[in-house]
C-alpha cells in the first residue's frame, strides 16, 4: 500500500515522503531503543505477553531476578517462579482479566534466583487496538516486600497491644500472643517466665499446625537446668536477643535439655530461631522463643529479629501490668480481709476491755459482774444465741448455774444445781480444757436437771479455773440450729472470756479475804487502843511514882548523911572514952568487961555507920575516885598484914602471893585497899578452918587481879546472886553468929563499878568461895 502511494506521488514528494519515513523509523527504532533501555533501567520487572496471554521475550528484568531462562518462561513456565500457594491464584486472575479485557492486579510471593521468596504486586495492562481486539499485555512485577513486612509488622504489634490490653490474666495474655505470632512471625513459638522463686516456668505455648498441637504441647516439659548456660537462661541472664537465622545440628544440640527434648526439636524441623527477652526497665521477666521450620521455606532476619524485640517490649510491660495487677489484687484482697478480722477482733478486744475495765474496780456484786459477762458474750459473738456461766459452790460442791443470757434459754433456771461430772458441762468441769461440739451432741444432757430440754446444734464450752483458786466453773455458748454456726475462733475468744472470769472470781474472793481481814485488822486496833491507853496510864503511875521514889531516895541520902555525921561524933567519943577506961587498972574484972563490950559495939556501929555514909555517897554520886599511882604489891601485903591478926585468933593461915611483873598501878589507894578488906575479912570471917589466900596477878598488860580465896562454909548457887544486894546476908542465924552489915559486898560491887572492873564469884557450900576481881592497871577519875 505504501508503494502503491509512492508510485503516484511527483518524485520530489516521493523524496520528501521517503525521507519522512525514513524519520520515522528512525524515531522509532530510537523510541524502542529508549523503551529497551528503560526496561533494563527501572528496578522493576517488565513483562509483556500477546494478546492471549502467552509471555513474549525478551523477558530480561523477569529473568534476571527468576534465574529462569527465557525458554523455561516460555508459555505458562512464568508460573514456576510463582510461591505454589499462589500459583492458583495468579493463573485465575489472569485468566479472568484476559477474559475481561481488563487491568491485570494482583500481589504474590515470587522466588528469586538465591531460592527466596519475596512479595510482588503484579499490574497488566492490555494494549487494545482500534477495533477493540487486544494486541498484547504489557506488565510490571513491582517488589513490595518491605512494605508488606512493614505493614505485617504494623498489624502484628498493633493487634498485639490489644490483645495486651484485652485482659489483665498474664497466662491469657501470653496464650492470645503466641496464636498471633504463629499466624505471622513463627512456625512455633513459646513464652517463659521467672516464677516468684526465680525458676523458668513455660506459660504459653503454640504451633502453627493445630493438628500438631496436641503432640507440641509436651514442649512444656522440656526446661533447661538452672545451673546449666542453656541460651535460653543466656538470654534471660544478659538480656540480649538470640538471632539463628539458619539452626545446624550443632546448635540443636545446644538447645536440648535431654534426649528425649532432643528427639522432639529434631521432630520439630526447626530451621530459624530467634529468643528475645522480656524485659521491663533492668528486670527480666522471661523470653519469647519464636521459631520457623523447614517446610516455611524462610529464615529469620534482621527485621524479624527487630519486630520480635517490639513485640516482646511490649508483652513484657503487658506482663509486669498483669504482675502488678495481681498484687495490687491480692494486696486489696488481703488489706480487705485484714480490716474484716481487725474489725472483728476491735470489737472482741473493747468488750474484753470493758470487761477488764469492770475487773479493776472493787467488786461489790459478783453476781452481777457475772451477768454482765455473760450478757457480753452473747453479744460479742453475734452467731452465739445463748452464753451461761455455771459455778461450783464452795459449801456444797455442786455446780450451780449462776448466770444466763440469749434466747431460748427459759428452760434453765439460774440457780439450778448439778454434781460435777454429771451432763455435758459437768464432764467438761472435771475434765477442765475447753470444747467445741457440733450436731449430733454427745448423748447426754446440757446438764443433768435439764435432761428433757433440747440440745444445741452447736455448743462452745471452756473450763473456768486458775492455778491459784483451782476449778472455779464452766462457761458456755451455743446455737439451736446451726451446726456450723459456732468456729474455732469462737472457742478462742470464748477462753480468753473465761481467763478473765476466773480472774474476776479469784479477785472476788481475794478482795472477800481483804475485807475480812481488814475487819480483823480493825478489831485489833481497837483492842490495841484500848491497851496502848492503859499502857499510858500505867506509864504515867509509873513515871509519878518515880518522882515519889526519887524523891524518898534523896531523902533517904539526906537522912543517911545527917544520921552518919550526927552518931559518928558521939561514937567516936564512946570509943575514945571507952579506950582511956580500959587503960585504968583500976577496974574490976566485970567492970573491965562491960567497958570491954561497950568499945566493940562502939566500933561495930561506927563501921555501920561509915558504910551506909559510903553506900549513899556513892548512890548520890557524891563519892568520887582519886586516882594515883601506887604500888599493888604494898598494898595487898599491908592490908594483909592488918587483918593478919583476925587470921591469928582463929587458927587460919593467910598467905599471900604477888605474881606481878610490874606492881605499878593508877587508882583510888584508900577505896582499893576498901574493896580488898572488905573481901579478905569476909573470908577471915566466914572460915573456920583452914586457910585464906590472898593473890595479885596480871591478866594482861592493861588488867590487874586480885583474888581472895578461903575454905570457909561457902554460898549457894541460890544465894550467889542476891549478895551484892544492900543488907543482904545469906542466913540471918549465921549473920548473928559472924556479925555483919550486910553492906561490904554492895560497896565493893559499886566501887569494883567505878574503877570500870567486875567481880567474879564461885563457891560452893561448905567448901569455900573464891572472889575474883579484875581491874583496868590505870583507872581514871570520875571526872575525866
Ligand atoms: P556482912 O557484913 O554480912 O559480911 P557482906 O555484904 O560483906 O555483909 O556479905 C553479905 C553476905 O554474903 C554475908 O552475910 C554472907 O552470908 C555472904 N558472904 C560474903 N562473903 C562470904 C564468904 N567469903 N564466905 C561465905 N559467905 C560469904
Amino acid at each position: 500500500m505504501v508503494g502503491d502511494r509512492q508510485d503516484g506521488l511527483g518524485p520530489q514528494q516521493a523524496e520528501d515522503l521517503a525521507r519522512l519515513r525514513e524519520e520515522s523509523l528512525q524515531a522509532l527504532r530510537e523510541s524502542e531503543e529508549r523503551y529497551r533501555s528503560l526496561v533494563i533501567a527501572t528496578s522493576q520487572i517488565v513483562w509483556n505477553t500477546d494478546a492471549t496471554g502467552q509471555v513474549v521475550p525478551p523477558l530480561v528484568s523477569w529473568c534476571a531476578y527468576t534465574g529462569q531462562t527465557e525458554a523455561e518462561v516460555q508459555g505458562w513456565g512464568w508460573l514456576q517462579a510463582i510461591h505454589p500457594h499462589d500459583r492458583q491464584r495468579a493463573i485465575e486472575g489472569w485468566q479472568q482479566a484476559i477474559a475481561a479485557k481488563n487491568l491485570y492486579e494482583l500481589e504474590y510471593r515470587l522466588r528469586s534466583a538465591d531460592g527466596s521468596y519475596r512479595d510482588f504486586a503484579v499490574r497488566g495492562v492490555p494494549i487494545v487496538q482500534e477495533d477493540g481486539s487486544i494486541r498484547e499485555w504489557v506488565g510490571t512485577c513491582s517488589d513490595i516486600t518491605e512494605r508488606k513486612r512493614s505493614e505485617t509488622a504494623q498489624r502484628l504489634l498493633t493487634e498485639a497491644s490489644s490483645l495486651c490490653a484485652a485482659s489483665l490474666d498474664c497466662s491469657i495474655i501470653l496464650k492470645n500472643l503466641t496464636r498471633l505470632a504463629v499466624g505471622t512471625l513463627a512456625d512455633y513459638c513459646y513464652f517463659d517466665l521467672l516464677n516468684a522463686r526465680g525458676q523458668l516456668q513455660r506459660v504459653a505455648w503454640q504451633h502453627a499446625d493445630a493438628d500438631k498441637q496436641d503432640w507440641f504441647n509436651q514442649i512444656q516439659h522440656y526446661l533447661p537446668d538452672p545451673n546449666s548456660d542453656h541460651p535460653l537462661l543466656q538470654c534471660l541472664s544478659s538480656g540480649e536477643s538470640i538471632w539463628v537465622a539458619e539452626v545446624d545440628e550443632a546448635w540443636l544440640q545446644t538447645l536440648a535439655v535431654n534426649p528425649d527434648h532432643w528427639q522432639f526439636l529434631q521432630a520439630l524441623e526447626l530451621s530459624s530461631l530467634l529468643v528475645v527477652p522480656l524485659a521491663v526497665h533492668d528486670r527480666h521477666l522471661g523470653t519469647l522463643t519464636l521459631s520457623l521450620t523447614s517446610s516455611s521455606q524462610r529464615h529469620y532476619t534482621l527485621a524479624d529479629l527487630q519486630l520480635a524485640e517490639e513485640l516482646a517490649r511490649r508483652t513484657a510491660l503487658a506482663v509486669d501490668n498483669a504482675h502488678l495487677y495481681r498484687t495490687t489484687q491480692e494486696t486489696e484482697q488481703n488489706l480487705r480481709q485484714a480490716l474484716i478480722i481487725l474489725g472483728e477482733h476491735q470489737q472482741q478486744l473493747r468488750t474484753l476491755q470493758r470487761l477488764t475495765d469492770l475487773l479493776n474496780q472493787r467488786l461489790t456484786n459478783l453476781r452481777s459482774l457475772l451477768q454482765f459477762m455473760v450478757d457480753a458474750i452473747y453479744e460479742a459473738i453475734p452467731s452465739a444465741e445463748f452464753s451461761f456461766i455455771v459455778l461450783q459452790n464452795p459449801y456444797t460442791y455442786r455446780l450451780e448455774l449462776t448466770a444466763v443470757a440469749g434466747t431460748g434459754v427459759e428452760q434453765f433456771q439460774p440457780g439450778d444445781t448439778f454434781a460435777p461430772g454429771e451432763g455435758i458441762l459437768g464432764q467438761i468441769f472435771q475434765v477442765g480444757g475447753s470444747q467445741l461440739f457440733r450436731a449430733p451432741l454427745p448423748d447426754q444432757p446440757l446438764f443433768a436437771t435439764s435432761g428433757t430440754s433440747a440440745l444445741p446444734a452447736a455448743l462452745c464450752v471452756v473450763a473456768i479455773g486458775s492455778a491459784q483458786a483451782g476449778k472455779l466453773g464452766v462457761l458456755a455458748i451455743g446455737n439451736w440450729s446451726n451446726p456450723d454456726a459456732l468456729s474455732v475462733e469462737n472457742l478462742q475468744l470464748l477462753v480468753a472470756f473465761g481467763e478473765q472470769a476466773a480472774i474476776a472470781l479469784t479477785n472476788a474472793k481475794l478482795i472477800n479475804t481483804l475485807e475480812e481481814r481488814e475487819e480483823r485488822l480493825a478489831i485489833q486496833n481497837r483492842v490495841l487502843g484500848k491497851q496502848n491507853r492503859r499502857l499510858e496510864r500505867q506509864r504515867q503511875q509509873i513515871q509519878y511514882q518515880n518522882l515519889k521514889l526519887r524523891e524518898a531516895a534523896r531523902l533517904k541520902s539526906q537522912f543517911l548523911a545527917t544520921m552518919s555525921h550526927e552518931l559518928r561524933t558521939p561514937m567516936n567519943a564512946i570509943i575514945g572514952f571507952s579506950q582511956l577506961l580500959l587503960r585504968q587498972a583500976k577496974l574490976n574484972p566485970q567492970q573491965r568487961d562491960m567497958v570491954e563490950r561497950i568499945l566493940n559495939n562502939g566500933r561495930n556501929l561506927l563501921a555501920l555507920v561509915n558504910d551506909i555514909l559510903d553506900l549513899s555517897r556513892i548512890e548520890t554520886g557524891r563519892l568520887e575516885l582519886k586516882p594515883e599511882p601506887l604500888n599493888l604489891a604494898t598494898l595487898v601485903t599491908t592490908t594483909a598484914e592488918e587483918l593478919r591478926s583476925l587470921a591469928q585468933q582463929k587458927n587460919l593461915a593467910l598467905q599471900v602471893h604477888i605474881n606481878l611483873e610490874n606492881p605499878h598501878v593508877v587508882n583510888d589507894q584508900t577505896r582499893l585497899r576498901q574493896v580488898l578488906a572488905n573481901l579478905l575479912s569476909n573470908a577471915l570471917k566466914f572460915t573456920e578452918t583452914g586457910q585464906v589466900n590472898v593473890v595479885a596477878e596480871e591478866v594482861d598488860a592493861e588488867t590487874i587481879a586480885l583474888e581472895v580465896r578461903d575454905t570457909g562454909i561457902g554460898i549457894a548457887e541460890a544465894d550467889l546472886e542476891h549478895i551484892f544486894e544492900e543488907f543482904h546476908q545469906v542466913d540471918q542465924t549465921l549473920a548473928k553468929k559472924f556479925s555483919g552489915t550486910g553492906l561490904g559486898l554492895a560497896i565493893t560491887d559499886l566501887l569494883v563499878q567505878m574503877m570500870k572492873g567486875q567481880i567474879i564469884v564461885k563457891s560452893e557450900l561448905g567448901k569455900g568461895s573464891t572472889f575474883r576481881v579484875q581491874l583496868p592497871r590505870s583507872v581514871a577519875s570520875a571526872s575525866t
